[in-house]
């Protein structure tokens, strides 16, 4: 057996965790650059507790609060510089998966600022300054991966960052996420639902990610009564917190597959929330697979009695409307099947046809 395993960020969570934790950032340096969004985490608290717990530790801050949802190498640029010319030692991303990313990426253009947003993207080997990420979303798992997913509007397309930019440590309070609306709270949850998917049914899986992927169904599973009904309580957005971040350490070993690929251009292109452009696709994605014990396990795992049952809660959750045409699908196709990054993850071998058929029959059909 061969095995491989890395995941060098410490995860703490619970209420107030961000409080109770301010002694640790002293040890990250005397001056913080705050990465967040326009206006979430001002409501949800949690900015307003890294603040506190910043003040507390006597860290002088600044704070860069322009981060869009699928955050532009230009945003990027700009927030670099201002970390730069503000000397920050340090870097808190605070937010969903767009601020966390962006903060990465910000992290290595501070430290390597002879990069702009056209050389960011490289082959080469880049350091960064360190991360504290503060996710706010229960989706992305970015606290505890390496991707920085960032928009490449030049290349009209989403570009992992391709640096190991891990953060060194994760503070997650699920309490922040008790605010946010169903919509987003389901798209997010469907999002750390195909991570641990994608990384059941890949290449790389292996005893450990199999592991991880047992306990986060189940406990993803164990939410679909409050994801259907909206209600849910703080006992759910924990188990969704906690099986989102455990679906980050699957992916960090595995990566994303077929669906993570498919679903960039319908948000680049039609604006369709990260998580419900992967889902939408997901059920024609299982069906493609030929060997079908480890899909067929999927639902067992869910605490579910049939294939059938996941599929309808599936078509239950993920309501999308898209105008797209077939010259469209096309496109997506061709771009797909030329994006041998995902293309490896996937276990078996996919032609042009059968991509082009996952697109048409989720979204015309
Ligand atoms: P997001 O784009 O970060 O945020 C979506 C929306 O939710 C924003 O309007 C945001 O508001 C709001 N929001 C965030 N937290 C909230 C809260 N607690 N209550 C209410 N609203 C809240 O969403 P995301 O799905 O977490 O992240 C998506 C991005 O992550 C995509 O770019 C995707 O490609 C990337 N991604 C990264 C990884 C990885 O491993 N790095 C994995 C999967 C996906 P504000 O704008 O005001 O903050
Ligand atoms: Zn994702």
């Amino acid at each position: 057996m061969e095995l491989r395993y890395f995941m060098p960020t410490r995860v703490l969570l619970g209420k107030g965790i961000i409080t109770k934790s301010y002694n640790r950032l002293k040890t990250f340096g005397d001056k913080a650059f705050i990465i967040t969004g326009r206006n979430s985490s001002r409501k949800n608290g949690s900015l307003n507790d890294v603040i506190k717990a910043l003040e507390l530790a006597n860290i002088d801050y600044v704070i860069f609060d322009e981060v869009e949802e699928n955050p532009s190498l230009e945003t990027v640029e700009k927030a670099a510089k201002k970390g730069i010319d503000e000397k920050v030692e340090f870097l808190i991303g605070i937010g969903g998966g767009s601020p966390i990313d962006a903060a990465k990426a910000i992290g290595v253009m501070i430290k390597n600022p002879h990069l702009n947003r056209d050389t960011l993207i490289t082959t080469e080997k880049l350091e960064s300054i360190d991360l504290i990420a503060v996710p706010t979303t229960s989706g992305t798992g970015t606290e505890t991966t390496h991707f920085s997913i960032v928009t490449d509007h030049k290349n009209k397309t989403k570009k992992n960052l391709g640096q190991e930019t891990f953060a060194k440590l994760a503070l997650l309070d699920p309490s922040y996420t008790e605010g946010m609306g169903l919509n987003t709270t389901i798209s997010t949850a469907i999002d750390a639902l195909s991570h641990i998917v994608e990384g059941y049914l890949n290449v790389n899986a292996n005893i450990v990610t199999d592991a991880l992927v047992e306990k986060s169904l189940k406990l993803w599973g164990e939410c679909i009564s409050s994801l259907l009904s909206g209600e849910i309580n703080y006992e759910v957005r924990e188990k969704l917190m906690i099986s989102s971040m455990m679906a980050g350490i699957i992916i960090a070993q595995t990566g994303t597959s077929l669906p993570h690929g498919m679903g960039y251009p319908l948000t680049y292109f039609k604006d369709i929330p990260h998580g419900l452009a992967n889902g939408c696709l997901y059920k024609e994605y299982l069906n493609v697979f030929k060997e079908r014990d480890r899909v067929e396990n999927i639902h067992k795992l869910m605490g579910l009695s049939s294939h059938k049952e996941l599929e309808e809660i599936l078509e239950k959750l993920i309501k999308v409307e898209i105008n797209i045409t077939k010259n469209e699908i096309e496109e997506y196709s061709k771009a797909m099947i030329e994006n041998k990054a995902k293309l490896k993850n996937h276990t078996e071998a996919i032609t042009y046809e059968e991509i082009y058929n996952i697109y048409f029959n989720s979204l015309i059909k």
